[in-house]
Formats: structure tokens, C-alpha cells, sequence
């Protein structure tokens, strides 16, 4: 670090700095890695086991399964659901593509139902709107960190009889109403992929639920359809998760919510800077939600000339996400067009991620906030 107040106001600042986290806990997780080395115990052993309970016990709900990754979660969870070729699942066109493509992953179809503009999430008037016959399921994302707003989906769900999954990548330890992600519909996914909050050094997942049955179903699906070694009950998967992940993700969840603490402080400094700021918007949170604030996202109508005095100021920012999946190449063949979704396209030309990360530090927030504030009044 420079001593050099000149030098350092222009040394960059990324959207996200993964090495200002290894440096606070890089010997522990060396000390991880080596506690599975010795044991040369490295698929479906003790470390997975203790992850599966201290994730259920996070969010509250009694069974955890270890998978290989957010995908793979949610591509089993949705198989647990029933979901096979030829049936619709309703999902939101605004989130990363993975998504959509377990649905497809599947044989079955995906059937967007737009977002609410403020909260980014699946709206739940919507849905209703999309439900057919083959309508077998309903995922829910997260995004960004926020809950969906899950009690009018779980009760029309309920009267519907249709299961909900959570997309619950970005927002692991976030609440809603007192109860946090994971907890809020029928099976719940998460993602430990390296930029997420709770993230391993490589691939890993989390399938989380109540159901006891639910549960013993994943872990036959997860490992070749087995029950028992060498007795395939039904088609399944490799989908474990790995003992070296496990071990290096249980030491750092022994951090995420002081984590999620500095997060949330960063969180409300920006949005302080900016609430004074005509034309940004920075990110709305319902009263009796907790935002984990995976991404502190703005909405700005200016997007791109504002990302790109950004970048020449050395200041890292992302979209997240530019195409939405109804207008994705992917699913042309599903016929959707522009105009159709129109909540998700427009967010998609006007959200923009700013650095935020655990470790950001005040000045180099202040330098965010100040080139934004320049960049409106010019
Ligand atoms: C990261 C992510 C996934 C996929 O997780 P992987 O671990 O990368 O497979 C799925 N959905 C959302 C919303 C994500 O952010």
C-alpha cells in the first residue's frame, strides 16, 4: 500500500477483490485442505457431512445435501420436484443463466413470469398469470441478495398444489419475515461457486430441506441413482460434493455473518451517498427483509456512459444481467420476442453492480460514490 494519498486515489478499485479474503483467511484454509489430505478422505466423508448440518442449521430447516454445484443443485432439486421432459416450469427471465438451463438440463420447458422493477424478483401476480396444466414447479430467485417475496407465491403455490425451489445462490443468510432463504419454500439451492458470499476454491453446492423423504431422495440422485453401493434404484448423477470444498467452505462460514455485517454497513453508506443523488437508484429493501447484498446494484437510465467513466476512473463494475433469458439465443426456439417481459428488459439496460466486497474499504468507497455524484451533475 502506497503512503501516497495521490497514488492511491487512483489505484484500482475491482468490483470484487477475492484476495483481500485469502489474505484473512488463506492459513486456514491451507490448515483445511491439509486436515483432508491427511485423511485421503475425499468424496462424501465427515467435512461434507458437518457442512450439510451447519448450512440446514443457517437456514433453519433440518436437512442439508452436499452437491458439486449450484447447478447441480438445482437441476436434482428440480428432478426431486417431479420435473421431467415435456413439463412447464414457471421461473423469471431476469437471473443468470444456469436457471434456466437445469429446467432445460431437464427435457422441460421454461415459462418466465416477469419481475416486480423495484425488488428485481419474480412478482408474484405474475406467476399466476402463467400457470397451465403442465405447469409442474415454480423457481424462485434471490437475486442479488434479496428475498423474493415468498408468502403470496408459497400460498398460491400451496393452492395449486405446484412445489416451490429456491434459487437461493446469491443470498445465502438473508431473511424474510423473521425466517431466512432456504427455509421459505419446499427445496432450496445454493451455489458456493468463488464470488458467491459463502464461496469454495472451485465448485460446490447445497441442496437444503425439510422433508426428510426429499432429502433421501437427493443423495440416492446425487450418487447414480444408489441407495446401497453398486445398486442403482433409478437414473442418476454424479453430483457429490467434494471433501476439500466442504472442509475450506466450514471455515469460512464461521465468518459469513460478520461478513454479511460489513456488507450491509457498505450497503447503507452507498445508498446514504446516493440518496441524495437524482437519477440513481439504488437498491430498494422491503421493511422485514435482511438483504445480504451480494451485489449492490443501482439503476441508473445513463448505464453504459456511466460504466464506462467508471472504468476510465479505474473503478471495476459489472451488469448483471445484460440479456435476459426469454431473449437469450439459447431459447429463441421458445418464440419469446422483445416487449414480452418488459420489467426484466428494461432492468437489464439500466442495473449496474459497484464494488462490493466484505473487505471494501471506506476510502475507496467514498471514491465510488464520488465519481458517481460527478458523473450526474455533469
Ligand atoms: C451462481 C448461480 C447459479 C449457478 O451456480 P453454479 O455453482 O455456478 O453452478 C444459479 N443461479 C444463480 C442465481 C446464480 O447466481
Amino acid at each position: 500500500m502506497s503512503s501516497n494519498p495521490l497514488a492511491a486515489s487512483y489505484s484500482p478499485i475491482p468490483q470484487l477483490d477475492l484476495a483481500a479474503q485469502y489474505a484473512a483467511v488463506g492459513g486456514e484454509v491451507r490448515e483445511a485442505i491439509e486436515r483432508v489430505l491427511s485423511s485421503q478422505q475425499f468424496i462424501l466423508g465427515r467435512e461434507g457431512a458437518a457442512l450439510e448440518e451447519e448450512i440446514a442449521r443457517l437456514c433453519g430447516v433440518a436437512h442439508g445435501v452436499g452437491v458439486g454445484s449450484g447447478t447441480d443443485a438445482l437441476v436434482l432439486a428440480l428432478r426431486s420436484c417431479g420435473v421431467a421432459a415435456g413439463d412447464e416450469v414457471i421461473l423469471p427471465p431476469f437471473t443468470f443463466v444456469a436457471t434456466g438451463s437445469a429446467v432445460s438440463a431437464l427435457g422441460a420447458k421454461p415459462v418466465f413470469a416477469d419481475i416486480h422493477p423495484n425488488t428485481y424478483n419474480i412478482d408474484p401476480a405474475q406467476i399466476a398469470r402463467r400457470v397451465t396444466p403442465r405447469t409442474r414447479a415454480i423457481v424462485v430467485v434471490h437475486l442479488y441478495g434479496l428475498a423474493a417475496d415468498m408468502d403470496p407465491i408459497m400460498e398460491f403455490a400451496h393452492e395449486k398444489n405446484l412445489p416451490v425451489v429456491e434459487d437461493s445462490a446469491q443470498a445465502i443468510g438473508a431473511g424474510y419475515k423473521g425466517r431466512r432463504t432456504g427455509s421459505l419454500g419446499d427445496v432450496a439451492c445454493f451455489s458456493f461457486y468463488p464470488t458467491k458470499n459463502l464461496g469454495a476454491c472451485g465448485d460446490a453446492g447445497m441442496i437444503v430441506t425439510n422433508s426428510a423423504e426429499r432429502a433421501a431422495r437427493l443423495r440416492i440422485l446425487r450418487n447414480h441413482g444408489q441407495k446401497e453401493k453398486y445398486v442403482s434404484l433409478e437414473p442418476g448423477w454424479n453430483g457429490r460434493l467434494d471433501e476439500i470444498q466442504a472442509a475450506i467452505l466450514r471455515v469460512k462460514l464461521r465468518y459469513l455473518a460478520e461478513w454479511q455485517r460489513a456488507r450491509q454497513a457498505h450497503a447503507a453508506e452507498y445508498t446514504r451517498e446516493f440518496s441524495q443523488i437524482p437519477g440513481i437508484m439504488p437498491p430498494l429493501v422491503p421493511e422485514g427483509y435482511d438483504h445480504v447484498f451480494h451485489q449492490y446494484t443501482i439503476r441508473v437510465e445513463e448505464r453504459d456512459r456511466l460504466q464506462h467513466v467508471l472504468t476510465a476512473k479505474k473503478i471495476g463494475s459489472a451488469v448483471y444481467y445484460p440479456v435476459p433469458l426469454h431473449l437469450q439465443p439459447l431459447y429463441a426456439s421458445l418464440g419469446c420476442k422483445a416487449g414480452d417481459f418488459p420489467h426484466a428488459e428494461h432492468a437489464a439496460q439500466e442495473v449496474l453492480s459497484l464494488p462490493m466486497y466484505p473487505e471494501l474499504r471506506p476510502a475507496q468507497l467514498a471514491r465510488v460514490a464520488e465519481a458517481i455524484t460527478e458523473f450526474v451533475r455533469h
